[in-house]
């Protein structure tokens, strides 16, 4: 299970929402700004087992600022930047590193579905790619009690006309909710030496809520 905390998905939705590409709001982004397109960041947390389940506890989530390459489709990194946030959450012995999650950005009044959050064969290579490297500079007398696994979230995120006010739901590797005028499904994996898997169950109390009118 992959159980997504409050911070966490506050810093997933606000990043991806920040860097939704102006042009899917009919609009030219502003001159002389970053490029907008897919967001992408790190996830850091707790990972334990329970009644025979593993379960990811996603505490944070760290945008990243600096990337080499992004536009609506793709983002791309270097690992010097990725390290740097990797190795400086090291010093929080409570927060492990857990994985990473990125956006999919689609056009304003399109009807977002799952297959939106569905990984890309890239997603699967950097995914793995990721995996390998943390895998490799594990501690060998490290104990991974719940499977040598990283998490990976994928956000399908649109922009609709209006604000909606309606409860989020999930359902198995997914979830649904919605955020000022954004709506979003988060699709949730396991990625290992053989890929990216659906998880098999993914919670946010927070993505439920979001946009309840608490008036
Ligand atoms: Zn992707």
């Amino acid at each position: 299970m992959i159980y997504i905390c409050e911070p966490a998905i506050l810093s997933i939705l606000v990043s991806t929402i920040e860097a939704y590409p102006s042009k899917y709001l009919g609009k030219k982004k502003p001159k002389g700004t970053a490029s907008e397109g897919e967001a992408i960041g790190l996830l850091f947390g707790q990972r334990f087992a329970k009644r025979g389940e593993s379960r990811f506890n996603v505490e944070i989530a760290v945008p990243m600022q600096i990337v080499m390459k992004k536009d609506s489709e793709s983002v791309s990194w270097n690992d010097r930047h990725f390290n740097r946030i990797r190795d400086t959450l090291t010093l929080f012995p409570n927060l492990d590193f857990l994985g990473t999650y990125h956006s999919h950005p689609f056009q304003e009044g399109e009807s977002v579905q799952v297959k939106h959050a569905a990984a890309s064969k890239d997603d699967v290579e950097s995914a793995q790619q990721i995996w390998a490297s943390w895998f490799e500079g594990m501690n060998e007398n490290e104990e991974v009690r719940t499977g040598e696994r990283l998490v990976e979230l994928v956000v399908a995120i649109n922009a609709q006309k209006h604000m909606i006010s309606k409860e989020g739901k999930s359902e198995d590797y997914w979830l649904q909710g919605y955020c000022s005028t954004f709506r979003y499904i988060i699709a949730g994996y396991y990625s290992d030496d053989n890929g990216l898997t659906h998880c098999d169950r993914i919670v946010c109390p927070t993505a439920r809520l979001n946009n309840t009118d608490f008036d």
